[in-house]
């Protein structure tokens, strides 16, 4: 390790790696670290709550890139190290470890931790959250030993959690507090059919309940999961998908403004000089959410940011402006999502849910702002480009889904 590099960027999730990656595909000649405080080499993040977690892939088949792909191109790649402070002024972070590294131009690319529920027995040693590699290792170790888990959230990654669990034969119960799963994401349309296919597959969804503590034994494990509905659940083990908390204490300690994320403008500049924030700790105005600022947490966001940073660097001056897109493995649904429905006034389901093949539109003022399409790839791929083009869609034409969208007529 230097006490000095050109770049240095802080985490090595899906922005930190590809920041990295993309600064040597612009052919940038300076030092570049590249550090986090995971252990391992940057991997990606989406098969946590599928295929890694199912045990269909092994963690060498996660990996970003090759282990010997930062070395051969130049990147140092520092994992177990964690900044604790930045020093705007002085152009330093600070590790745990004491020790400093100065830089030209800082990266912050580091994420979001899990939020955890807080109530008695929260401290359960076998409640997890599904956020990293480790977290995903320490439940899989268990499953042996487990029959009954209970998933607290159900939004996409409870969702995906429990319909692993439930394909490797486990009995499953989501707690959700809102009046339905995905509600944060999602229409009513999309919430509905999920809600109906989790229950067909066995999994017990219980809505609009919140957990008042958690019941544990002598060992400190949870045993039961009590809810403010007077419902006890039999539990083995928990596990807690309520979301993220951005990871932006030592930017804002250095003086950088932000609130849920640190603000960026389009470059994804901090309000600090030559300090960046991509990805999912990064709230920015976004197009397609009318201007509104927000984080958004996908790979799609945080690969574009990272490139859209790394352009900045190279004086290339590219602004982010992206279109969001998204996507979700639940049993043999696929779901691809693209826009961003904040703000809708309709939502047309176009096609029969009954079929597991349909998507759900989501208008503004007439005009498509997103798609969630369900095994409908077609829909996704025209779907994408009617959105670019912003025109007010035949809504009738629009539910119909013999009529290729890009076939819709405008209105
Ligand atoms: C289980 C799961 C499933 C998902 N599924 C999908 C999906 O299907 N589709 C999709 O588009 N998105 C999905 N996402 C979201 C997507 O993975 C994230 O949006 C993406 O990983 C964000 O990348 P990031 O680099 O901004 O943050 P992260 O991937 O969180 O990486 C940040 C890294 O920084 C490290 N770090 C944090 N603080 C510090 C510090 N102070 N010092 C050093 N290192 C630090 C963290 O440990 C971490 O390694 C999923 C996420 C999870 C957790």
């Amino acid at each position: 390790m230097q006490d000095h590099y050109d770049v240095v960027i802080v985490g090595t999730g899906h922005a930190g790696a590809q920041a990295a990656i993309s600064l040597r595909q612009k052919g940038y000649e300076g030092s570049v670290a590249l550090l986090g405080d995971e252990r391992v080499p940057p991997y990606e993040r989406p098969p946590l709550s599928k295929e890694y977690l199912a045990g269909e892939k092994p963690f060498e088949r996660i990996l970003l890139r090759p282990e010997n792909f930062w070395g051969e191109r130049d990147i140092e790649l520092l994992t177990g190290k964690r900044v604790v402070a930045v020093d705007a002024m002085d152009k330093s972070v600070t590790l745990s470890s004491d020790e400093a590294i100065g830089y030209d131009k800082l990266i912050w690319a580091a994420g979001g931790s899990p939020r955890m529920i807080d109530c008695p027995g929260s401290n359960a040693r076998n409640l997890f959250a599904v956020r990293r590699r480790s977290d995903v290792d320490r439940i899989t170790e268990r499953l042996d030993k487990v029959e009954n888990i209970t998933v607290i959230g159900g939004g996409y990654i409870g969702l995906e959690a429990a319909a692993i669990f439930t394909k490797l034969g486990k009995s499953v119960t989501v707690v959700e507090s809102r009046r339905r799963v995905l509600a944060r994401v999602a229409g009513r349309g999309l919430s509905a059919f999920y809600e109906a296919e989790h229950r067909r597959q066995g999994v017990k969804i219980i809505t609009e309940a919140m957990v008042n503590e958690i019941v544990t034994d002598d060992a400190g494990e949870a045993k039961a999961v009590a809810l403010d509905n007077g419902d006890t659940i039999q539990t083995d083990m928990i596990i807690c998908g309520i979301g993220i908390i951005a990871e932006t204490g030592p930017l804002i300690a250095a003086g950088a403004i932000g609130g849920d994320g640190v603000d960026v403008d389009g470059r994804c500049r901090t309000s600090l000089p030559d300090i960046y924030a991509i990805g999912d700790c990064a709230a920015h105005a976004n197009k397609y959410a009318d201007g509104a600022h927000i984080r958004l947490e996908s790979v799609q966001n945080a690969n574009d940011q990272a490139k859209t940073a790394a352009a900045d660097i190279m004086n290339e001056g590219i602004v982010y402006d992206e279109i969001p897109w998204f996507w979700s493995n639940q049993y043999d649904l696929k779901l691809q999502t693209v826009g961003l429905s904040l703000g809708y006034d309709t939502e047309i389901i176009r096609g029969d849910p009954e079929t597991r093949e349909f998507s759900v539109a989501y208008l503004r003022g007439g005009k498509l702002v997103a798609l969630d399409c369900v095994n409908r790839v077609k829909d996704y791929v025209q779907g994408r480009k009617a959105i670019l083009e912003g025109d007010e869609l035949d809504q009738q034409e629009l539910a119909d889904p013999s009529i290729p969208i890009k076939e819709v007529s405008i209105a």
